[in-house]
């Protein structure tokens, strides 16, 4: 209930410290923590928050080496700690360095910025602070040297080293080390322009600049659109046998070419697939609204507002439409409370035999297939799905901005199988629905949530590690949707990410391969 109250949740990427908890994480970390002591009544407190979420979502990938915690110190229960750690005032910041000890009380950070990249800055400069222990997966931040460089893949199997050429107030360097840490098969390290015999033998002019440098003395500098940390970090994980820690390498696509139970499809991941959609449809309608075998209310609200969006938005074959319209205007007609799931599945059938109507059965995943069973598929359908709506509905000008939306909104809440990923949907949804006044900010809406999904869970054990979770579209999908900020932060360019949605999700873009 603390948790509930206070300004974080469990989804912010902050651990929520409580007296159950303080001991295991402030003491004898392998991470070094940041800590907001804070009281969810203080005003500077809550116009803090927003800023403290977006850095802990910016620097969400060097968790092992440096994690962020908060506390309320408004809740009775923590009232012990907060004074345990001689808290005057909120909202306090303190760093705690590695492997604390129970009577440390951290070092506080005085007149700290309002600014990620600044706290970002401030963060990196308490790891590097002189005499505090390193935390063990934190990889080293201080600049390398040619003979360092000449003698690494001696004594490494790592297949990438990326060097970023900066000077020595750039902290770019050791950010994308920090953004990389949790990624097998790269090293990243920082080189200083006046490191000058292998700035001249690179011949590197630009500061900063990435060179990739190869095992036999080789050497290629790194195409980027913009020369900072996002556009670095965007190529380096992408590059061949880069994979998050921990998971399989990247012998998959041989295994899965040759498993017999269901032959993989090729396909390109920057396209949409009918299949993948009609996929999705399927499993909604056979396999997870069957779930209830009694549809009443609230719930058949949902479903009708579902099926009327579909018959209006879906850019399906002549056939699936036909089905849509029939099940719809057979919905309409069920205006006396309770349906059963049966009846609903008959015409989902198509037993009444309405003439060229038809679901096609079963699955048949393309652009959503994942390397194991149990990646990607149906919850990469939905996504597809609703994205193709919102596009469809503004390219084809739907009645009301909000509609496709709340009829997502409204069946994911009643029916979506994943019940946490459905209560974490409905809370963005209650947040933040009122900006939707337009059909194209629907449409942005859905993608920028999407991409809140995609930043939370990144990592996660749920993650096809052949398909990670980034912020989406990629630059080299889209290079006009990316842009950055005079100081050097990336920013969307949303008056291009609009029209970059609107195309790739059109119904005449959508590819037909794999279809029955
Ligand atoms: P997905 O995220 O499913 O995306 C499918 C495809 O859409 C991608 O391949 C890409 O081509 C495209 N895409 C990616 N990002 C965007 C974007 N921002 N805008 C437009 N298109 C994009 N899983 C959890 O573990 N926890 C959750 O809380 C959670 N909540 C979910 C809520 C909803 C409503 C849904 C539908 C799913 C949720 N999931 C959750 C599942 C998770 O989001 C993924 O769907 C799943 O992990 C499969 O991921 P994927 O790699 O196939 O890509």
């Amino acid at each position: 209930p603390a948790a509930e109250a206070g300004l974080y949740t469990a989804s912010d990427q902050i651990v929520l410290l409580s007296e159950q908890n303080v001991g295991s994480v402030l003491v004898n970390s392998s991470a070094a923590m940041v800590v907001e002591f804070y009281a969810s009544w203080c005003g500077h407190c809550i116009s803090f928050s927003p800023i403290y979420k977006k850095l802990a979502r910016d620097i969400k990938e060097w968790k092992p080496a440096v994690n962020m915690a908060a506390i309320d110190c408004a809740a009775d229960e923590n009232v012990k700690i907060c004074t345990e750690y001689k808290i005057r005032g909120y909202p306090t910041v303190k760093f705690f360095h590695a492997n604390s000890s129970a009577n440390s009380l951290g070092t506080p950070y005085r007149g700290f910025s309002r600014d990620v990249r600044e706290l970002r800055h401030m963060i990196i400069d308490s790891l590097e602070s002189p005499g505090d222990p390193w935390p063990p997966a934190c990889p080293p931040l201080e600049p390398t040297s040619e003979a360092e460089i000449n003698n690494f893949f001696e004594t490494n199997t790592v297949q990438n080293l990326a060097l970023i050429f900066e000077n020595d107030k750039s902290y770019i360097g050791r950010e994308v080390t920090l953004d990389l840490l949790q990624f097998e098969n790269i090293t990243v390290r920082r080189v200083l322009d006046t490191e000058e015999h292998l700035v001249s033998k690179l011949g590197v002019t630009e500061f900063p600049s990435c060179y990739l440098y190869y095992p036999d003395g080789q050497f290629e500098r790194l195409v980027v659109k913009f020369e900072v940390r996002t556009f670095y970090v965007y190529a380096l994980q992408r590059l061949p046998g880069v994979v998050r820690s921990g998971k399989p390498p990247s012998v998959f696509t041989e295994l899965l070419k040759n498993r017999t139970e269901e032959p993989w499809r090729d396909f390109n991941s920057s396209r949409v697939y009918m299949a993948d959609l009609e996929s999705a449809l399927h499993h909604s309608l056979r396999v997870e609204l069957a779930f209830q075998s009694v549809i009443n209310g609230q719930a058949l609200t949902a479903l009708k507002d579902y099926i009327s969006v579909l018959s209006k938005y879906f850019p399906g074959r002549p056939v699936v439409m036909n089905l849509l319209k029939s099940l719809n205007s057979w919905l309409r007609n069920q205006n006396k409370g309770p349906i059963s799931y049966k009846a609903f599945r008959e015409r989902v059938d198509n037993t009444a035999q309405v003439p060229d109507a038809a679901l096609p059965e079963g699955v048949r995943w393309v652009g959503c297939q994942g390397s194991q069973p149990h990646f990607r598929r149906y919850p990469c359908g939905v996504w597809t799905l609703f994205h193709v709506l919102t596009v469809q509905a503004n390219n084809i000008g739907g009645s009301e901005p909000k509609e496709v939306l709340n009829a997502m909104r409204n069946y994911i809440h009643n029916f979506f199988g994943c019940r946490y990923c459905a209560d974490h949907f409905e809370n963005m949804a209650r947040e933040g629905l009122d900006v939707v006044t337009t059909l194209p900010s629907a449409v942005l809406w859905l993608w920028y949530r999407h991409n809140r999904v995609n930043n939370r869970i990144a990592g996660d054990l749920s993650e096809d590690p052949f398909f990670p979770k980034i912020q989406w579209p990629s630059p080299e999908m889209c290079p006009s949707c990316h842009t950055v900020k005079n100081n050097g932060e990336h920013s969307w360019n949303e008056a291009q990410v609009i029209p970059f949605l609107g195309s790739h999700f059109s119904s005449s873009r959508i590819l037909t391969d794999y279809l029955e």
